[in-house]
């Protein structure tokens, strides 16, 4: 079941249970936005169904990166009229080459997106992007009518391509902040995670902060996430820069990350030092394709 709350003037989460995701939706005088489209026809049409009991008007949506659990609903509102799919430019790459490719891991939830079977399962990539080849932060304002929406980029974090969505007081972060859950570093680039997470605290423009998952946050715990995230890399480096400290799995009981998250964030954060790729500017130079870690390489979550 959808659950939708509208958390400032206009502004609504979609909650639905798969993933405990959060779709943000935002009205304005002609158009309205959908952030997020879920992992499927199913979990698409949830949504579609809670933000039409809200208005009537036309959608634009925004894919804040390319995770499946983000965009693959897309053709849902691509089937009601929706022309207009926001996203980062490596987003939209990334998503060319590995969309179908994490079609295996909606299975259970979404049988019929995982096979290509049956009405809107087929990939609906973005048509609109931010400036820029993504390398650097950018924005851009999408105008819905009496109401401009602020689209921006800031840095590497839990993806290479994650859009944020700011209006009025409210900033939804897609995964880049995590509430109910350990973050997820697959795909990420930790020590710029931080950095991101630590810019995006000092946007005082902004009070609440919607997560891609988990409750609606304030700005301490964001301001937490990102030193919590260091502590845990800071003990990382310091258990395999000295092997008299043992085996790595034995100092991980000191990390505030479950076992399973901090084998993925170690093994992440070894693969970035073996290819080089330990800041922005290395990133942007070395993968100017994009680069999607555990998906680009075809390994299972
Ligand atoms: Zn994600």
């Amino acid at each position: 079941m959808a659950r939708t709350h509208e958390i400032a003037d206009g502004i609504y989460v979609i909650a639905t249970d798969n993933y405990r995701l959060n779709t943000g939706l935002i009205v304005g005088g002609e158009k309205a936005m959908v952030i997020d489209t879920g992992a499927g026809p199913r979990q698409g049409a949830e949504i579609f169904r809670a933000a039409r009991r809200v208005t009537d008007l036309p959608f634009v949506v925004v894919n804040t990166h390319a995770h499946f659990d983000h965009f693959f609903g897309n053709a849902v509102f691509a089937a009601d009229g929706t022309t207009d799919v926001w996203a980062h430019p490596k987003a939209l790459r990334a998503m060319e080459r590995y969309a179908d490719r994490q079609r295996g891991f909606v299975e259970t939830l979404e049988p019929e997106m995982a096979h290509t079977q049956g009405p809107n399962t087929e990939i609906v990539l973005p048509t609109r992007l931010l400036p820029g080849d993504g390398g650097r932060a950018s924005f851009t304002r999408v105008d819905l009518g009496d109401r401009a929406v602020t689209l921006f980029y800031l840095g590497l974090g839990h993806t290479d391509n994650d859009v944020f969505v700011g209006v009025d007081e409210v900033l939804f972060t897609g995964d880049v902040v995590e509430q109910g859950a350990d973050p997820a570093f697959d795909d990420s680039f930790p020590d710029m995670w931080v950095q991101t997470l630590l810019t995006v605290a000092g946007l005082d423009r902004y009070r609440v902060f919607v997560p891609g998952h988990g409750t609606p946050v304030e700005r301490a715990f964001v301001q937490r996430q990102s030193e919590t995230m260091r502590d845990a890399i800071d003990r990382i480096s310091a258990s395999t820069a000295n092997p008299l400290a043992g085996p790595t799995t034995a100092a991980m009981y000191k990390l505030p990350y479950d076992a399973g998250v901090t084998r993925i964030l170690l093994d992440r954060l070894e693969w970035l030092k073996s290819r080089g790729l330990e800041s922005d500017d290395m990133v942007a130079e070395e993968t100017p394709e994009g680069l999607t870690g555990p998906i680009t390489r075809g390994e299972a979550l």
